[in-house]
């Protein structure tokens, strides 16, 4: 993502903070006053104050940065299910695997805005748990033994998400204007659609099994384990089992029209590329996108690392805010890069397949450090103009650059 967009985030972020900090009367009401904020059977006790984000008297968060890792996160499995996406709503199950750092773990913080969370389960016994509009807090007693890996269960309803998932809905006026969905979860907005800690200082392997109508297609991070579809209902399985952040886990469901740019005769053979794009804008996004392999192929040889992904997608969704977005082997573009002359768009392409190794494969810890991921993006984008796309463009014909960008 650019730095203004992502600066743009970060204050949106301060300015949720500020808001809190300015109505510590109100927040206090809201989370200890009414019995319907308490979930489960729980009076509101210390051991939740001690393990919050945020202090009730002053809004001043409580946590260190990088928040501190109570637990490992190692493998999270979300099972969602959409009934239909002009509901702008899901159920999920989300299963979270982690293990105690450094301690016993008596209760663990979870970042979760505006989720109806309806059980927490481990082992199959409800968990103690707290909810407030921040965050959810489990408790565990006795604690959970330091290193012994433990599994966590959380279903959950998500209903019109404030922000994090965007839902597009249909439009009756215009049959070709179908249902999408799409996430953008940098730098704290996945808090929104499932349960997190939501920082760049954890990774964890991630897998999304993905229940929607029949004919909608479904994009994740990482392979597709398998597609089943009996005419009436879809499911598709989406395994990223390399370590990587929350906040570049990714979700796009829509209808598609598929564009494969890679095959055997690419300058990548052997890596699945496939870009999305909207019906009708197939020529001339398959004419912008087309160097992408001779793009990877050379910054493999850059880098001295292999492209780090098991596939990778590039997909063009409607209401897009961030002009785009390097979500793990599967990267976001707003819906303008369906018409975006070829110039503009090779370095875009550029700049966010950099990112699969600077910000994906490689993450900052905390946000001060976010500077090495856009320099790094930065400066493929321009290596690239100069040793893949402006040769490979007088090598091939001049007047595919001079037709769209005179
Ligand atoms: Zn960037």
């Amino acid at each position: 993502m650019s730095d203004r967009m992502m600066r743009q985030g970060l204050l949106r972020l301060s300015t949720i903070v500020g808001i809190a900090a300015l109505c510590p009367a109100a927040m206090a009401d809201d989370l200890g006053g009414s019995e319907a904020c308490l979930a489960g059977k729980l009076q509101r006790a210390d051991w939740v104050q001690s393990s919050k984000a945020l202090d009730e008297e002053t809004g001043r968060d409580l946590r260190h940065f990088p928040p501190d890792r109570i637990v490992d996160y190692l493998h999270m499995k979300l099972q969602m299910r959409f009934d239909d996406l002009d509901d702008m709503r899901f159920t999920a199950t989300e299963t979270l695997r982690f293990e105690p750092i450094g301690t016993a773990a008596s209760a663990i913080t979870l970042d979760a805005v505006g989720l109806d969370i309806t059980a927490v389960t481990l082992d199959n016994s409800a968990v103690e748990h707290y909810q407030d509009d921040e965050t959810l807090t489990l408790r565990f007693d006795p604690p959970l033994p330091l290193g012994q890996p433990q599994e966590i269960v959380i279903e959950y309803v998500c209903d019109h998400p404030y922000t994090g998932l965007f839902f597009t809905p249909s439009s009756p006026q215009a049959p070709h204007y179908t249902a999408q969905v799409h996430s953008h979860g940098q730098p704290e907005t996945n808090r929104h659609w499932f349960v997190s800690h939501d920082f760049p200082n954890e990774r964890m392997t991630t897998e999304l099994i993905v229940d929607v109508p029949s004919g909608l297609a479904v994009s994740s991070n990482g392979r597709l384990v398998s597609h089943r579809d009996d005419g009436r209902r879809a499911v598709w399985h989406y395994l990223q089992d390399k370590p990587h952040v929350y906040y570049l886990v990714s979700l796009v469901i829509g209808r598609f029209a598929e564009i494969d740019i890679g095959g055997a005769d690419s300058a990548r053979p052997g890596l699945p590329m496939t870009v999305f794009t909207p019906f009708g804008t197939e020529a001339h996004v398959a004419m912008t996108f087309r160097r992408t392999p001779d793009m990877i192929a050379y910054f493999e040889a850059l880098f001295d690392e292999p492209f780090p992904w098991d596939k990778y997608h590039q997909l063009i969704v409607r209401n897009f805010a961030a002009g785009a977005m390097e979500n793990t082997s599967a990267t976001t573009f707003a819906t303008s890069f369906a018409r975006t002359p070829l110039a503009v768009t090779e370095g875009i392409i550029a700049h966010e397949l950099t990112h699969q190794w600077f910000g994906d494969l490689v993450t900052c810890k905390s946000w001060e450090h976010l500077w090495p991921n856009e320099g790094w993006a930065s400066y493929g984008e321009a290596t690239s103009s100069a040793h893949i796309i402006m040769p490979l463009s007088r090598g091939l014909a001049t007047n595919t650059v001079s037709k769209c960008c005179a």
